[in-house]
């Protein structure tokens, strides 16, 4: 009901601004491309309705259904590669390189993994109680699906971060609607129509296109939300979900500081930080924000990147290859990234490479260095979510790990040294979620490793066992087999049985070193 499956088509079909629709324009041309349904809460509701409806139905197929289903799709993708590459790269602004890795390549990756691995996960897990009350009972806890997940999603990554998520929900044995963002809903409509090419059963997978209140919509009938998005839209949802005592998941926005020490190996430190702080125009939640230096390698650090953002080329994303850097997604976030240089730049900061918006009928800011900066800046501070990297002297590593930790985000962080054991030592001083030695971001692609943020950066984690568990409830059985008619614990009181555990927890807690 929300899919305008053929944005071209729709495009004729609707009109211009026709009511009740979304234009989505290709950022990086400043064309419209295609027109989405921006669908109410009774549209909403109804959707859900069919997912609490194809819900059991899924659910009956049992692991190895649902991973067959999950692998056939990962084959459409696989299939239908250019389409799914040209959607991304259409309403992102971004470079095929990173619509096919980021994007494609994690989803492709991701179908697999929780394909095979939703069953061990969420298998049932026996509990050995010392508890001298549960002897001869056995324990076990074991985990079902919530009902109708609601996953709402941002635009940098519009495969990643929206139907990824979704991809160990439905695993677990969950219905899902997905609410792409209105910036980028067109990969959503094409994974419904691969969902139904290969044969996933009507409701289990559907798309809510619209804006904020459509999202705001999805809470009031979902049994669990999936947010990923900025900080600020993370405490509404919040908010809402606490109307209802819903759980929710909350990836949101980072501040990722890498911090370089004197004894790093110079050159994949200044690589590693302009890849992760340039790739798709900054707008990564995890992208390099800013960079600590300790002062005996700092100029020579800050020449290494400085040389390598001058040379790298940005424009409209065209043939692989093209360029690196493509276009910024979102129009506001243009004007987020200007203020941030010119703040800085107003507080004694130095632009020793780009600064300011690139020419182009489509939306572009100049890959930029900055030096001179300090934490009085909105760019050392605040998100940038753009193509901006501020490197910063430190005095030694104490400064470094103070500084990064100076911060309310706490999701990737890096830090480089040849001395790993140091690494690892600073690794552990960082006040995030995540951290990498000698290494930025890619511990995204192990799905096995738990990724969340700490503070502003969210709450819950994706990948690993906490990554589907999340999207179940729990449930502790107890089975007793052979019970006696009576417990000594029940009624009627005596006082013999109260003398007796009165004994009994002397002798379990009477010495200072007990067993238990
Ligand atoms: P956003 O918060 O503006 O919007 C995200 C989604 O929420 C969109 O689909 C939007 O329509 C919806 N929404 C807006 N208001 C809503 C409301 N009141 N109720 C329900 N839904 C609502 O974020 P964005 O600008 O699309 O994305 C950029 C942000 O996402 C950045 O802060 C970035 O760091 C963050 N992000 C985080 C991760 C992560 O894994 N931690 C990954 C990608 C992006």
């Amino acid at each position: 009901m929300s899919a305008v499956v053929n944005p071209q088509a729709a495009a004729e079909q609707n009109g211009a601004g026709a009511d009740g629709k979304i234009a989505v324009e290709n950022p990086a041309t400043a064309e419209v491309i295609g027109y989405v349904d921006d669908l109410d809460g009774a549209a909403v509701a109804l959707l859900v309705e069919q997912a609490r409806a194809a819900q059991p139905g899924w659910e009956a197929l049992g692991f190895e259904g649902r991973g067959e289903a999950m692998r056939a799709l990962r084959s459409w993708f696989v299939a239908n590669r250019k389409r799914v590459i040209d959607s991304l790269v259409a309403e992102g602004g971004k470079t095929p390189e990173d619509a096919l890795l980021a994007d494609l390549w994690y989803i492709c990756d991701s179908l697999g993994f929780w394909a095979k691995k939703a069953k061990s996960y969420l298998a049932d897990e026996r509990v050995r109680s010392g508890s001298p009350f549960m002897l001869g009972k056995r324990i076990f806890v074991r985990y079902r699906p919530l009902g109708v997940v609601g996953v709402i999603g941002p635009w940098n990554y519009p495969l990643t971060n929206t139907f990824g998520d979704a991809i160990p929900a439905l695993m677990a044995g969950n219905s899902v609607v997905l609410k792409p963002s209105e910036i980028t809903p067109l990969t959503s409509l094409l994974v419904a129509e691969g969902t139904a090419a290969v044969g996933l059963p009507d409701g289990v997978l559907s798309v809510a296109t619209g804006a904020g209140e459509t999202g705001a919509a999805l809470i009031d009938s979902v049994d669990m939300v999936m947010f990923t998005g900025s900080s600020r839209t993370g405490k509404k949802i919040m908010a809402r979900a606490a109307e209802r005592l819903i759980p929710v998941s909350l990836e949101l926005g980072g501040k990722d500081p890498m911090i370089v020490l004197s004894d790093a190996d110079l050159e994949r430190a200044a690589n590693m930080a302009v890849q992760w702080a340039m790739s798709n125009s900054g707008q990564i939640c995890q992208a390099v924000e800013r960079v600590y230096v300790e002062e005996p390698v700092y100029e020579e650090f800050v020449t290494k990147v400085v040389d390598k953002v001058g040379r790298l080329r940005q424009g409209a994303p065209g043939a692989a290859g093209a360029v690196d850097v493509g276009a910024m997604t979102f129009p506001p976030q243009v004007e987020i990234v200007e203020r941030h240089v010119l703040d800085a730049v107003d507080k004694g900061a130095q632009v020793l490479v780009g600064g300011k918006r690139a020419e182009g009928p489509g939306r572009f800011f100049e890959p930029t260095v900055l030096t001179g900066v300090d934490h009085t800046m909105d760019v050392m501070r605040d998100e940038t979510f753009g193509p901006v990297l501020p490197i910063m002297k430190v005095r030694d590593t104490d400064e470094a790990v103070r500084l990064a930790n100076d911060s309310r985000y706490g999701l990737n962080s890096a830090v480089f040294t040849r001395d790993v054991a140091k690494g690892e030592a600073v690794a552990r001083r960082l006040d995030a979620g995540n951290a990498c030695v000698n290494d930025a971001l890619i511990n995204y692609l192990a799905h096995e490793a738990p990724f969340g943020g700490t503070g502003e950066s969210g709450i819950g984690v994706r990948h690993g066992p906490q990554g589907i568990r999340k999207y179940c409830s729990q449930q502790t059985i107890l089975v007793t087999r052979f019970g006696p008619k009576r417990e000594p614990t029940m009624f009627p009181n005596r006082a013999w049985k109260a003398k007796l555990f009165e004994r009994l927890m002397v002798a379990l807690w009477g010495r200072r070193r007990s067993r238990r």
